[in-house]
């Protein structure tokens, strides 16, 4: 199979309050990188994972891991995007036949299978870049000083953006070889390259989980789920 995965899970996690690196913090027996990285694979579109680990636990995200062909571990970095960096310059060595790369937040953990195979076919059919995007549900102000309203945003042209990030993987290393700075979103690389980027439909399923809210949201969803919800 031609796709790999990268998957930047070396955050600290701070606004977990775990004491842990947030992708090792267990839902339901299984760290959300586990999740992750299952669900990846349960995409049948993923043929390679490359997960970027805090460098002083490769040890132990490797023993969370499943122990299936395909998955590999390697040492994340300060940011997320020199974590992305470091695991997109092992695709020649770990992945060699890949041409399609998917970026994916190890705090995605509950993302579903068909956003994995939209994002991929969507670039296997000719996009150099895709993002799963979801409408903003709440009116957007912005504010000026004092945080006083200083007009309402016109939603109806916003999204929000999830992963996983699809790419052919030229575009996505031209766009880390130009970029300097420090990245948040890859697409937005690639954006300033000039190629277009595609959307498809997000799911709420796909939250980022940042805050113990979002792992409480988690947990119920996937208990809801259990019993048939
Ligand atoms: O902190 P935040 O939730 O925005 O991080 C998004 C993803 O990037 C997480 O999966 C996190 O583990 C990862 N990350 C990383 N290397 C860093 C910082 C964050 O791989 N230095």
């Amino acid at each position: 199979m031609s796709v790999v995965a990268l998957v930047p899970a070396a955050g600290r996690g701070v606004r977990l309050g775990a004491d842990k690196p947030k992708a090792l913090v267990p839902v339901k027996g299984e760290s959300l990188l586990s999740h992750s990285v299952r669900g990846l694979l349960a995409s049948d579109r993923v043929g390679q994972v490359i997960v970027a680990a805090p460098a002083e636990q490769r040890g132990a995200v490797q023993a969370e891991l499943p122990d299936v062909p395909g998955v590999h571990v390697v040492s994340g970095g300060a940011e997320r995007s020199d974590s992305v960096r470091r695991a997109l310059g092992c695709v020649d060595e770990l992945a060699p036949t890949a041409r399609t790369v998917l970026v994916h937040d190890a705090a995605r953990a509950f993302t579903p299978p068909v956003v994995i195979r939209d994002v991929v076919d969507a670039v296997e059919r000719g996009a150099p870049a895709v993002i799963p995007v979801l409408p903003v549900a709440d009116t957007v102000k912005e504010i000026g000083t004092g945080e006083a309203v200083l007009r309402t945003v016109d939603r109806s042209h916003l999204r929000t953006v999830q992963t996983p990030q699809g790419f052919a993987l030229d575009v996505l290393r031209r766009a880390y070889d130009v970029a300097e700075d420090i990245a948040t979103d890859d697409a937005g690389l690639v954006e300033r390259l000039g190629e277009p980027v595609a959307t498809v439909p997000g799911h709420p399923r796909a939250l980022k989980i940042t805050t113990e809210f979002d792992l409480a949201v988690a947990e119920a969803v996937l208990a809801a789920t259990d019993h048939g919800g």
